[in-house]
């Protein structure tokens, strides 16, 4: 019988001046120039990707992994750690089925980006663009997103057993 698992993924960052807005492994424009605050690149798409996958096997969460107190992991690109996560899900004897994303941002629109995106993380996790779904919502001004405090996303992974 096919072995499934299926894993959750959540991550938020804030949004300041002065810090590069990277999505997707894409460097967008903030209208206001915002961009995301973090150790790595702070990409909260692939953040939330990662979760989604470890979570899948109960192999903890990216913090576990990859501390934001390592000096190693300074302005890290996130795509690199990725690549990193979907090994250790090989290793196991498992492989991804798909990806399923929603990022949560009032600003800069994604739409232009979205399968540059889905591109560059299918790639990364070596599978193809149909297996990454990455949508795009605003909050309609409410909350820490819509007030443009942060940028977050919530992803879904489905795993099977080689
Ligand atoms: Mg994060």
């Amino acid at each position: 019988m096919q072995q499934l698992r299926i894993g959750n993924g959540y991550d938020i960052h804030r949004l300041l001046a002065g810090r590069p807005l990277i999505l997707g492994g894409q460097p967008l424009q903030h209208p206001e120039g915002l961009g995301l605050d973090g150790h790595s690149d702070a990409d909260v798409l692939v953040h939330a990707i990662m979760d989604a996958l470890l979570g899948a096997l109960s192999l903890g969460d990216i913090g576990l992994y990859f501390p934001p107190d390592d000096p190693q992991w300074k302005g890290a690109d996130s795509l690199v750690l990725l690549e990193q996560v979907v090994g250790l899900v090989r290793q196991r004897g498992w492989s991804v089925v798909n990806v399923d994303t929603v990022v949560v941002a009032e600003r800069p629109k994604l739409k232009p980006h979205i399968a540059a995106m889905r591109a560059a993380i299918a790639a990364r996790m070596g599978l193809e663009p149909d297996q990454v779904g990455v949508k795009a919502t605003t909050n309609e001004r409410l909350g820490p997103e819509g007030r443009e405090e942060g940028i977050s996303c919530q992803a879904v992974a489905l795993l099977q057993k080689d």
